[in-house]
């Protein structure tokens, strides 16, 4: 088997996720560029497993009448279970088996008028190909988690590129927090949010992102997707 087959492969294991957890508003200026309240402590969602696109399974699908936005994230994959966890920094971080990039696809219109109403924001982040992932990271890859530079151009122009020095929770609080609502599985996906310069794509758009460690970058977390409009029945439409 050749490394591209084998990366392939293990990047698969990403659909057999039973949750996708998702941190909001962890980045401060993301917070301010959507004019956001900043959370007292970690808020998070869920995005269905059938949103993932694996590597080389584009494009991403733009529903018709969505305004649909990018959001670069670091994403880590469970290797153990977590409940109700309060242990040290050190013990949450085994608790992760390896990491990825992932695209937090938002349908941007309609998540604003989801929380203008107080509704859920299952459509706005839930659409089939709305999370897009690079292959697995070894967790040998990324010795701190918390020092890594996530990058994402548009058409080869920079949009996003911050480090995850930023998080205004790191991830030994995410997982406690979320393993104290719901548990944490061996195969489950985190999202730990994005930092600022989140945008539209429109069909035609090219998206690149990745990760950068002390400038190089990390061939794995590579992904290269293209943006389509779709085809398909659902038009957005106020609630
Ligand atoms: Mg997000």
């Amino acid at each position: 088997m050749n490394v591209f087959r084998r990366a392939m492969s293990s990047a698969s294991t990403l659909k057999q996720a039973r949750k996708v957890v998702c941190i909001g508003r962890n980045y401060a200026d993301h917070i301010a560029e959507l004019n956001s309240a900043r959370p007292k402590q970690p808020f998070f969602f869920l995005k269905p497993s059938s949103s993932i696109l694996l590597p080389g399974e584009g494009p991403v699908i733009r529903p018709r009448g969505v305004s649909l936005h990018y959001e670069v994230e670091l994403a880590l994959v469970m290797g153990k279970q977590l409940k109700d966890f309060s242990g040290d920094y050190h013990a949450a971080l085994d608790a992760v088996e390896s990491y990825a990039l992932s695209i937090d696809m938002t349908a941007r219109n309609t998540q604003n008028e989801a929380k203008k109403k107080g509704l859920p924001w299952s459509i706005a982040k839930g659409f089939d190909t709305f999370l897009p992932m690079g292959n697995i990271i070894p967790k040998s890859a990324i010795p701190n988690p918390h020092d890594v530079e996530l990058y994402l151009t548009v058409n080869d122009k920079v949009h996003q590129n911050d480090s995850t020095e930023l998080m205004l929770f790191q991830i030994p609080r995410i997982l406690g927090d979320i393993s104290k609502v719901m548990t944490l599985e061996k195969g489950d996906i985190v999202l730990t949010g994005t930092p600022k310069g989140v945008g539209p794509v429109v069909p035609g758009d090219v998206m690149k992102a990745g990760i950068k460690i002390d400038g190089k970058e990390l061939e794995e977390a590579k992904i290269e997707v293209k943006v389509e409009e779709s085809t398909s029945s659902y038009e957005y439409a106020e609630t």
